[in-house]
């Protein structure tokens, strides 16, 4: 189990992110906001590659500061800018990921040829990444982040550049995916996050506003009692 406690990050004296606390069970967490509201702070902190100003994150009660590489094993992270090198293909930028991640030599074949298959790039697995679009970047970063089969998924803001029918791909991914582990998913699109979400989390302005089940009420509905046009500016505690 995966929980944040008391987490704040400033970056000089802007305040991104405010006393948080959230506790992660198994299935989808949609971390919702819009652009600067945290999200990408509160998701990098989570990964363990920015250190909050206080507060902290637990696995299994113990603070990650103190699992080192053994916590970093468990999580599979996407950031919302990726590079790759364009000289590698499909294959290599996979095979090289596996390595980093400890996924055994006598595995390596059946795990890429699967998550190629996966993300629908078995037939570019020869293909040097250059000659990607957009969408088929994004979908090689999602089999990158799960070539280690972790426990614990993190992707920030993953739908961006892709087109409608990629969506539509990836939710179901991410559906299949999302048993028995973990996942955060950040967006500001609402529309993400309808029928795969099994959790919401709303973000304004560092605050975590909202935390609850997804139930049929609509989504939308919630997000603008927070971002419509006669709600107040600042957070409250
Ligand atoms: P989101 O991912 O929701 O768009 P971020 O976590 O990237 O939000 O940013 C939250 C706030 O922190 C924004 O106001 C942003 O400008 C600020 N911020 C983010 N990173 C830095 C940084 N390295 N230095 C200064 N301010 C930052
Ligand atoms: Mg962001």
């Amino acid at each position: 189990m995966l929980e944040i406690k008391n987490l704040t990050k400033k970056y000089g004296k802007k305040e991104a992110l405010v006393n948080a606390n959230i506790i992660f069970n198994k299935g989808i967490y949609g971390l919702l906001g819009p652009n600067g509201a945290g999200k990408s702070t509160m998701m990098n902190i989570i990964a363990d590659i920015l250190k909050p100003t206080s507060g902290g994150v637990l696995y299994d009660g113990q603070n990650i500061k103190q699992l080192k590489s053994r916590y970093r094993l468990k999580i599979g992270y996407l950031p919302q800018k990726v590079g790759y090198y364009g000289d590698f293909t499909a294959k290599q930028t996979l095979e090289y990921f596996a390595v980093l991640r400890g996924v055994e030599k006598n595995q390596m074949k059946e795990r890429i040829d699967r998550m190629l298959a996966m993300v629908n790039l078995s037939e570019n697995v020869n293909d040097k990444v250059r000659t990607f679009s957009g969408g088929m970047k994004q979908r090689l970063g999602i089999a990158v982040t799960m070539i280690s089969e972790p426990e614990i998924l993190i992707f920030d803001e993953p739908t961006v550049g892709l087109d409608p029918k990629e969506r539509l791909n990836f939710r179901k991914l991410l559906k299949q995916i999302s048993k028995e582990r973990t996942v955060i998913l950040s967006t500001h699109i609402v529309s993400d996050l309808n029928d795969i979400a099994d959790y919401v989390l709303i973000l304004k302005e560092g605050c975590v506003v909202e935390n609850k089940k997804m139930d049929s009420e609509s989504l939308e509905g919630l997000y603008l009692q927070y971002f419509g046009n006669d709600t107040e500016d600042i957070c409250s505690e």
